[in-house]
């Protein structure tokens, strides 16, 4: 059985998502920018919400929290690393814990680089993983603590997962993500044809995110650091995979 996945606009940019078992109607959200189009989404959908999982501390993925319709019944879970600067957490992980939520197995990613502390929630078996401000639709969250190397380790260890793994991340600025792509990347064929999709979605509305690791392999330039034509293209052919990723993510600040 797969979970049933929404993906929730919240904010200016931000996206939350309820996962939810269709049998039973119980469903978790993952993270809280503000409440109001989760408990929306929650009582459209005719669900059940017992979970909340946060990804990392910042204010716009927790500042919802409280509230959620029936918040004094809901058990919160987060990385045990942040857990002082999360709000109250009823569970706290660290990377290879496993959780059941919804009745489905989730293993805990640390994938700091965004932040220390921030974490992944992979389900195999829905093939989820929501990697809110690490991993992107073409991109990475910004290095607001973490180094290069942590971001191109979180990057590596994410490359692992099945390529069919749906990439639910947090913000939608895919846009400006592709736009900077393609500064990089003018000839890879597979990133133009993203880019047009990308532009027909947004002019009508709809999110670009949720996206699948085969697609962010070859288009998001993250990902892509070892990559030899990307070396050859930042003219970086002799540099190390983490001195070309540290010149990628220092472009993106500056683009
Ligand atoms: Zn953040
Ligand atoms: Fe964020």
């Amino acid at each position: 059985m797969t979970l049933t996945l929404t993906t929730v606009s919240c904010l200016e940019d931000n996206y939350a998502f309820i996962i939810g078992n269709p049998v039973t109607r119980e469903a978790a959200v993952i993270d809280v920018p503000n409440a109001g189009p989760i408990n929306a989404a929650v009582t459209g959908g005719n669900w059940r919400l017992t979970t909340v999982l946060l990804t990392h501390h910042h204010w716009d993925h927790v500042d919802g929290l409280d509230d959620l319709d029936g918040r004094d019944n809901l058990r919160v879970i987060g990385a045990k690393a942040d857990a002082h600067r999360l709000p109250p957490l009823d569970l706290a992980l660290s990377e290879g814990d496993s959780v059941t939520i919804c009745d489905e197995d989730a293993v805990v990613l640390d994938v700091s680089g965004h932040t220390v502390g921030h974490i992944a929630f992979y389900f195999s078996t829905s093939g989820y993983a929501f990697t809110a401000d690490s991993l992107m639709a073409m991109g990475c969250g910004r290095l607001f603590e973490g180094t290069p190397a942590q971001m191109w380790d979180t990057m590596q260890k994410l490359r692992k997962l099945p390529p069919q793994t749906i990439i639910c991340s947090g913000h939608e600025y895919t846009q400006t993500n592709a736009a900077f792509a393609a500064t990089l990347d003018p000839d890879n064929r597979a990133l133009r044809s993203r880019i047009e999709g990308i532009k027909a979605a947004r002019a009508t509305g709809r999110p670009t995110v949720p996206s699948t690791l085969a697609l962010e392999m070859e288009t998001n330039p993250f990902l892509r650091a070892d990559q030899p034509d990307l070396k050859t293209a930042l003219g970086m052919q002799d540099a190390t995979d983490t001195a070309v990723f540290t010149e990628i993510r220092t472009r993106r600040d500056n683009f």
